[in-house]
């Protein structure tokens, strides 16, 4: 499709899992795409796409989004995707996990907002999506007290951001799934131990009977990249988890 053609997409944690096939999938919609991730291998299954241009950055390095950015030029759509998921309670927590995830999962959207929003503003708008879940403002999920407090920023942030630039062109949206197949996914079952038990947790949560997609998800934010008439709001994708 040309659907997104003459678009630029700028898309952070794109390596592996829901970016990797958010970056194909606005390729395959026509979009020119930046595949960004601070896992260089891990690009290297995008190198050979057409549309596709790969770059490492690290969302954690105001300084190399802020370059990346400026090297980059006008973004149309920028989809950020990186976050870490910490498990355990509040009373479990470190206070430095609580410090890296607000960093990766929150702060790294401000950065790369800061960075893009001027240009889509001069440029006459834009849209940015990104990616929370459910285990957020809309439910609590045990086990899950740093990853959660930051995914509920995400859905604050995505507001906020909305609100004071709706007047320029700007839409902001976040994502919010329930559980997705991933590497991340698969390694957090495998280290629990017993993996066929930790994997039958995971999906009997799911009214579905299914763990979602990265493909699904993806789905989901080239959707709401053209869906012009929406921003503000937090898109649940969770096979009926919340429902
Ligand atoms: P994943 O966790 O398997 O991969 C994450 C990617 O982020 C990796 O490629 C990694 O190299 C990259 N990354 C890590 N630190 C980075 C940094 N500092 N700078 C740039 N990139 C960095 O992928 P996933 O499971 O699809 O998760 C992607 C996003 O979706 C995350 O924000 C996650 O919280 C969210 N999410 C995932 C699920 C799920 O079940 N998989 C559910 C809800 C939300």
């Amino acid at each position: 499709s040309d659907k997104f053609k003459g678009k630029t997409v700028l898309i952070t944690a794109a390596g592996q899992g829901i970016g990797k096939a958010t970056a194909l999938a606005f390729a395959r919609a026509g979009a020119t795409v930046h595949a960004t991730d601070i896992n260089e291998k891990a690009l290297d299954a995008l190198a050979n796409e057409p549309s596709i241009s790969t770059r490492r950055l690290d969302v954690l390095d105001t300084a190399a989004v802020t370059l990346a950015a400026a090297e980059i030029g006008t973004v149309d759509i920028l989809f950020n995707c990186a976050g870490f998921v910490h498990s355990g309670s509040i009373l479990e927590m470190k206070d430095e996990d609580l410090d890296f995830a607000v960093d990766l999962n929150v702060r790294s959207m401000v950065r790369t907002i800061r960075a893009v929003l001027p240009g889509m503003i001069a440029n006459g708008g834009g849209a940015i999506i990104n990616m929370a879940s459910v285990a957020s403002s809309i439910k609590g999920v045990p086990n899950r007290f740093a990853y959660s407090v930051t995914k509920a920023a995400v859905i604050g942030l995505t507001k906020s951001v909305a609100a004071d630039y709706v007047g320029q062109g700007i839409r902001c949206m976040a994502i919010c799934p329930g559980t997705v197949e991933s590497p991340s996914l698969e390694e957090r079952m495998r280290s629990q131990g017993d993996y066929e038990a930790a994997r039958a947790a995971f999906i009997s949560r799911q009214p579905m009977g299914r763990l979602g997609t990265p493909e699904e998800i993806a789905d989901l934010a080239v959707y709401l990249a053209g869906a012009t008439y929406t921003t503000g709001q937090a898109y649940v994708i969770d096979g009926g988890w919340t429902n």
